[in-house]
């Protein structure tokens, strides 16, 4: 296994200036480890991972510790915009050209159904944090932009993933076909 350069990643190198989050939100609670713990899980990293991977075993009944080098919680996930997207940072179609149909709307529904599920986790747990939910918008400016939103939200349909064209897209399209 490939030797990993600890410095190379600490939150320092991720990070920089004073993201939103830090100054109003609650700071994690958390303690040096002093003693020997036993534990069902010990989990690396007090990111968001680290933490929904607890919440996650805790809520099965196993006992958890979250250990992190640093200060839990000040890594990316303090650093992140915070807009959640079940799109990835690919399109379905180009998915579907790398993976097929069915894999890669397997892709986009997981993706979907995490972001589902946060969002119940964070009503669940009452945590304040002004979740709003939004629709994404995609504008193209050309034809060939119109085609490929058009393809996109037919194999979006297809795959039962909610998704609407405006009018001006399908005209732009009709112009074209
Ligand atoms: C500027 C920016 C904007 C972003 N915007 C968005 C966004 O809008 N939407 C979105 O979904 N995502 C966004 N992301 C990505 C998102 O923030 C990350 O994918 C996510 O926070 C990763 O969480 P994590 O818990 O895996 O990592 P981290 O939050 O980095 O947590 C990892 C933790 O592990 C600890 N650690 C590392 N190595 C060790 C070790 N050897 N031993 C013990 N502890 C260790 C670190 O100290 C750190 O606390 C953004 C990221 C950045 C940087």
């Amino acid at each position: 296994m490939a030797e990993i350069d600890l410095a190379e990643s600490s939150q320092s190198r991720l990070k920089s200036g004073l993201p939103p989050w830090s100054r109003a939100g609650t700071k994690p609670a958390y303690q040096p480890l002093q003693d020997n713990l036993k534990v069902d899980a010990m989990i690396i990293g007090g990111g968001i991972t680290g933490a929904l991977m607890g919440q996650l075993l805790a809520e099965r009944g196993l006992s958890v510790v979250i250990v992190d080098r640093e200060t839990p919680g000040l890594g990316s996930t303090v650093a992140s915009t915070a807009m959640l997207q079940w799109e990835t940072d690919r399109t379905l179609n180009e998915l579907e050209h790398l993976y097929g149909f069915e894999r890669a709307v397997g892709i986009y529904r997981r993706s979907a159904a995490s972001v589902a599920g946060l969002s119940k986790l964070i009503v669940a747990n009452g945590i304040a944090c002004n979740l709003l939910p939004r629709q994404s918008l995609f504008l193209t400016s050309n034809q060939e932009g119109a085609g490929d939103l058009l393809r996109e939200v037919e194999l979006r349909r297809r795959a039962g993933l909610p998704s609407r064209l405006s009018g001006t897209l399908r005209s732009l399209h009709r112009v074209r076909t």
